[in-house]
């Protein structure tokens, strides 16, 4: 007997899926306002796809990965992440030749081998949009009030806009060297990942999750000290934008992302209590990366739904709830039974939600199970119903009852 499901998976079902669902929608709704279209990629891609995406000193690619070889002897991953895979299909389908920007957003699975803990397990549900093709500080400001309209359209707490800025591979190299510099006076007291991380890409030492390592992040010198004139200008434009949009925001130079590709702009939501909600930002150099010929520019974020279900239910949000059962039709002996299908089957076809008998309870023991699957309205349908053609149908909260011509009873709902 297997019944159990593999450690860091879980099955959606009950309210909890049906929550999923109205976040899922609410997310499609602001979506479509933005015309941003959708966009499904595979579950897996090539290995190398997250490697040059993603990027390879990353703790998702050195150690989160789910990496196996199909059949064929091909390396192939489980999606991390949702950009990497949405970028390489904008590509594939050369939707660059189209006037820009082009806009997407996608809700996904995401695999990532993580010791599970609450709120993050080893498969995980992300929804995320890609702005593509613009270089303008307008593309942050759009997925940054889409964000804002999501929390705000969810009930959350508010949260706060985080902004920083690691500029460009340009920025990067004076950056790097400076880092560089300070990591090997504090060599020492770094964890072993880091050390090797700090020749690579010293970048990934500010991400480190090891106190020690954070201790002597702190002091470390910051990205935004170090941007050139092109990226400099690009943040403050942001920050003008943002002022006269009146969004308020917070530069923290802390923020860097865990993900290689991010340039420029970086932001994370954070609400009262410290917690991040989604993050996000540009990433100039990641489409170059995937494919050398194209050099497009673009900006995105990504929220993880498990994340926004966990905030809810921390500050009680209620979600609008599941519409109810209208109808319950009960059917009294056999051959009422097609007549009131018929009945139940012209409902549906008008939305209305109609439940019945499958299971030839008695009338007592129907009315028992639609009280419990919570029908707002009943009506029992026999042999007498049928031939004098009026029906008795009795609201499930007051009690009372209206007797109704059999093909009237659609105008109730
Ligand atoms: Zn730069
Ligand atoms: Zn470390």
């Amino acid at each position: 007997m297997i019944t159990k499901a593999p450690r860091g998976v879980e099955d959606w079902y009950g309210e909890r899926m049906y929550k999923r669902t109205v976040v899922e929608k609410i997310a499609r709704d602001i979506a479509k306002t933005y015309n941003i279209k959708e966009i499904i990629t595979p579950v897996f891609e090539h290995t190398v796809l997250f490697q040059r995406g993603v990027g390879e000193t990353t703790d998702v690619v050195q150690k989160e990965m789910y990496t196996f070889l199909d059949k064929g002897e091909r390396s192939i991953t489980l999606k991390p992440e949702g950009t990497a895979g949405t970028m390489r299909a904008y590509l594939e389908h050369n939707m660059y030749a189209e006037p820009g920007p082009t806009k997407l957003f996608y809700v996904t699975q995401a695999f990532r081998y993580e010791k599970p803990q609450s709120g993050r397990l080893r498969q995980h549900h992300q929804f995320g949009v890609e702005f593509v093709g613009s270089k303008s500080p307008l593309a942050e400001v759009e997925v940054i009030t889409l964000v804002i309209e999501m929390i705000n359209k969810l009930g959350l707490k508010d949260a706060k806009l985080h902004i920083n800025s690691i500029g460009c591979k340009n920025c990067r190299e004076t950056y790097n060297e400076a880092l560089l510099k300070y990591l090997k006076e504090h060599e020492d007291k770094l964890c072993p990942t880091c050390r090797e991380r700090m020749q690579k890409n010293p970048l990934r030492v500010i991400d480190c999750k090891v106190e020690d390592c954070k201790k002597i992040v702190e002091k470390a010198p910051r990205t935004i000290e170090y941007l050139d004139e092109e990226c400099r200008e690009h943040f403050e434009e942001l920050q003008y934008l943002l002022n006269q949009l009146n969004i308020p925001y917070e530069i923290d130079t802390g923020i860097v992302r865990g993900l290689d590709y991010y340039t420029k702009t970086v932001f994370e939501f954070v609400n009262e209590d410290g917690f991040t909600l989604c993050g996000g930002g540009r990433y100039d150099g990641l489409i170059h990366e995937i494919d050398e010929k194209q050099d497009i520019p673009s900006v995105g974020f990504g929220m993880g739904i498990e994340r926004i279900l966990y905030f809810l239910e921390k500050e009680g949000v209620e979600l609008e709830a599941e519409e109810p059962v209208a109808l319950y039709v009960g059917i009294l002996g056999k051959e009422a039974k097609a007549k009131a299908y018929q009945l139940v089957n012209n409902l549906r076809k008008q939305g209305v939600i109609v439940e019945t008998d499958y299971m030839e309870r008695s009338v007592k023991a129907q009315m028992k199970y639609a009280n419990k699957i919570g029908a707002k309205k009943t009506v029992i349908i026999g042999e007498d119903e049928l031939q004098n053609n009026i029906a008795r149908v009795k609201d499930m909260e007051s009690g009372e009852q209206t007797e109704i011509a059999l093909e009237k009873i659609a105008e109730l709902f």
